[in-house]
C-alpha cells in the first residue's frame, strides 16, 4: 500500500526521446514529487492559452524517491492529449501532474517467494517495466517473468533495458502480433489462450499476476487466466482504454 499522498505538482520537461516510431519517452523534473511505488501512475493536465484543460492518466516507468519521473506515451491517432505529448512537448515546457496514484497496481519487495508474472500489451508495459526494474534493483527473491505482446520488434518499449534485465532477474517472453524478427521460431500472431498458458507461470505455482494494456487485451487475458485455473484474487489489472 502506498504511503504517499497524491497532490498536484508542476513538472518541467527535462528530456524527451523517441521510444518507438509512435511513442516518446518523457523525463520530468518534479522538485516537489514525494516519490512513487513501482506500477503507480499520475494524471497529466494540459491547459490551453484559452484556459481549456484536458487530463489523462499515464503510468510511471520509474520508481523510488527523487524528483525525476519517466513516462512513455504512445500516440493514439486523433487523440486529444497523446499527440501533443508525443509530438509537441519540448524540453523546458511545464505541465501539471497529479499523483502518485494507484495503490493497488504496484509491486514492492515483500519477501513473498511466490512468482510474479507480468503480462503487457503495447504501452501497457510501462508500469510493468517499473516493477521489473524495481525488482532487479532489490534483493527480493521472487521469480519475475514478463510476457510482452507487441506488434513488431520496433514497437517494443524499453527494448534495450528489458534485454539487459532478461536473464537472471527476469524471464522475458515476447509475442509479436504483426511482424516477428528474422529467424523467429514462432510466426507473428495474436496471443491465444494456448500461447498464454505455455508462457506464464502455472496456476499451481500460485503466481501474483499483473496485466496491463488496452482494455480488450486486459479483459481477454484476465478471462483466459481464470479459465486456466489462476486465482482471480491473485490477478491485478490496469486498463489503458481503447476498444
Ligand atoms: C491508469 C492508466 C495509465 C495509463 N498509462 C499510459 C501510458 O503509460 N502510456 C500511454 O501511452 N497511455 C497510457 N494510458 C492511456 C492514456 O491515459 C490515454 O487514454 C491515451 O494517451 C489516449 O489519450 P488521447 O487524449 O490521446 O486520446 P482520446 O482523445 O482520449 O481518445 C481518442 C480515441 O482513442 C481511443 N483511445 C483512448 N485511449 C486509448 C488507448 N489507450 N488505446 C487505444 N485507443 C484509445 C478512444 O476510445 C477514442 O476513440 C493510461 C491510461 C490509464 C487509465
Amino acid at each position: 500500500m502506498s504511503r504517499r499522498t497524491a497532490s498536484w505538482h508542476v513538472a518541467t520537461v527535462a528530456d524527451t526521446r523517441p521510444e518507438t516510431s509512435t511513442a516518446r519517452r518523457i523525463e520530468l523534473e518534479v522538485p516537489t514529487w514525494p516519490g512513487n511505488d513501482a506500477g503507480s501512475h499520475l494524471d497529466v493536465r494540459l491547459t490551453a492559452p484559452d484556459g481549456y484543460q484536458a487530463s489523462r492518466s499515464y503510468s510511471i516507468a520509474s520508481s523510488g524517491e527523487g524528483p525525476r519521473i519517466t513516462l512513455a506515451v504512445d500516440e493514439v491517432p486523433d487523440g486529444e492529449v497523446s499527440p501533443f505529448l508525443v509530438r509537441d512537448l519540448r524540453v523546458g515546457d511545464q505541465i501539471e501532474v497529479h499523483g502518485p496514484l494507484g495503490a493497488f497496481f504496484v509491486w514492492m519487495p515483500s519477501g513473498d517467494p511466490s512468482p510474479v508474472q507480468l503480462i503487457a500489451g503495447g504501452s501497457g508495459v510501462v508500469p510493468l517495466f517499473a516493477m521489473a526494474s524495481a525488482h532487479a534493483a532489490s534483493g527480493d527473491e521472487a521469480e519475475f517473468r514478463l510476457l510482452y505482446s507487441v506488434r513488431s520488434p520496433d514497437d517494443a518499449f524499453f527494448s534495450d533495458e528489458l534485454d539487459a534485465l532478461a536473464g537472471e532477474r527476469l524471464t522475458l517472453d515476447l509475442v509479436y502480433t504483426r511482424q516477428a524478427p528474422p529467424g523467429a521460431q514462432v510466426p507473428p500472431g495474436r496471443l491465444t489462450p494456448e500461447r498464454l498458458a505455455a508462457a506464464v507461470a502455472p496456476p499451481q505455482n500460485n503466481p501474483r499476476v499483473y496485466v496491463c494494456g488496452p482494455t480488450p487485451f486486459v479483459e481477454a487475458v484476465a478471462g483466459w487466466l481464470i479459465d486456466a485455473g489462476h486465482d482471480p484474487a491473485r490477478i491485478r489489472t490496469e486498463r489503458f482504454g481503447g476498444s
